[in-house]
């Protein structure tokens, strides 16, 4: 298992976790090639399915190039083992967690490269030796890698529909502001779909939240791409109703309404 000799295994303590649970699905016979029902799946983890609970897309890999395809199943499986080693607990943290390791790893790989132990598979004729991705290969992981390097893995996410209508909640929202570098270190496309999700509950506890995040923005351009993604600004008028009477959020609106010109609440929250 390539990733066994890696840095990045051994740093940290989820890389022995994610070790044995991949060698314990490998003794199981729980690990293979499967076609997933959805062609643009590259691998996924289910515990107890009837089929290999770990599973990689085999014409994925037999798309890449040849000297990508072990480093391609490596991340793969080590994706899918922190899944595998966490558990099925329903959250975006575990993505996050998946992801940060796999980019970590596809750091080590596109850069020293990783001493390949075994020479698994046997390539004959040829030596064992290091693994090495040639710079640039797997775009979406240099992509990730970017983000993370900003502490911004949690927008690039968000950014993925797919996640957003699962993980996007107001309670995660309010919940998990201050992590990542805080509000200001969101990208003001993830602000604006924040906002969106907090906009519709009319209540002054997440319309706090609102002022917060657009108090957080110091251009123009950001202010515009977040409004962009916020949703109707009716909806957010409405919200923002909801803290009449608050005198300090009443003087941050009035602030907001100043300096972007645009009108955020129906009525003047105070005078
Ligand atoms: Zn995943």
């Amino acid at each position: 298992m390539l990733y066994q000799y890696s840095n990045t295994a051994k740093q940290g303590r989820s890389g022995p976790k994610i070790i044995a649970k991949l060698w314990d699905l490998l003794k199981q016979n729980e690990i293979g090639y499967r076609k997933p029902r959805r062609s643009t799946v590259r691998g996924s983890f289910l515990d107890g399915r009837a089929t290999f609970d770990l599973q990689v897309n085999p014409s994925y890999i037999d798309g890449l190039p040849d000297g990508n395809r072990l480093a391609a199943v490596s991340l793969l499986m080590v994706h899918e083992g922190v899944h595998a080693s966490l558990g099925i607990s329903d959250d975006i943290m575990d993505e996050l967690q998946a992801r940060k390791q796999s980019v970590l790893y596809y750091r080590e790989l596109s850069g020293s490269g990783v001493f390949n132990e075994f020479n698994d598979p046997p390539r004959p004729g040829r030596r064992g030796g290091i693994v090495k991705l040639p710079a640039g290969s797997f775009s979406t992981l240099k992509e990730q890698n970017e983000y993370l390097n900003r502490e911004q893995l949690v927008d690039f996410l968000f950014g993925i529909k797919s996640y957003r209508n699962k993980f996007l909640k107001p309670k995660w929202i309010i919940d998990h502001l201050g992590l990542w570098g805080g509000i200001g270190n969101r990208r003001p496309e993830t602000k604006g779909r924040f906002i969106k999700r907090l906009a519709p509950t009319y209540d002054p506890y997440f319309a706090a939240a609102i002022v917060d995040i657009m108090m957080s923005v110091n251009s123009r351009a950001d202010w515009d791409k977040m409004m962009a993604k916020a949703g109707s600004l009716n909806t957010i008028q409405l919200a923002l109703d909801s803290l009449v009477g608050n005198r300090a959020r009443g003087l941050q609106i009035l602030e907001l309404q100043r300096k972007w010109g645009v009108a955020l609440t129906e009525q003047i929250p105070m005078r």
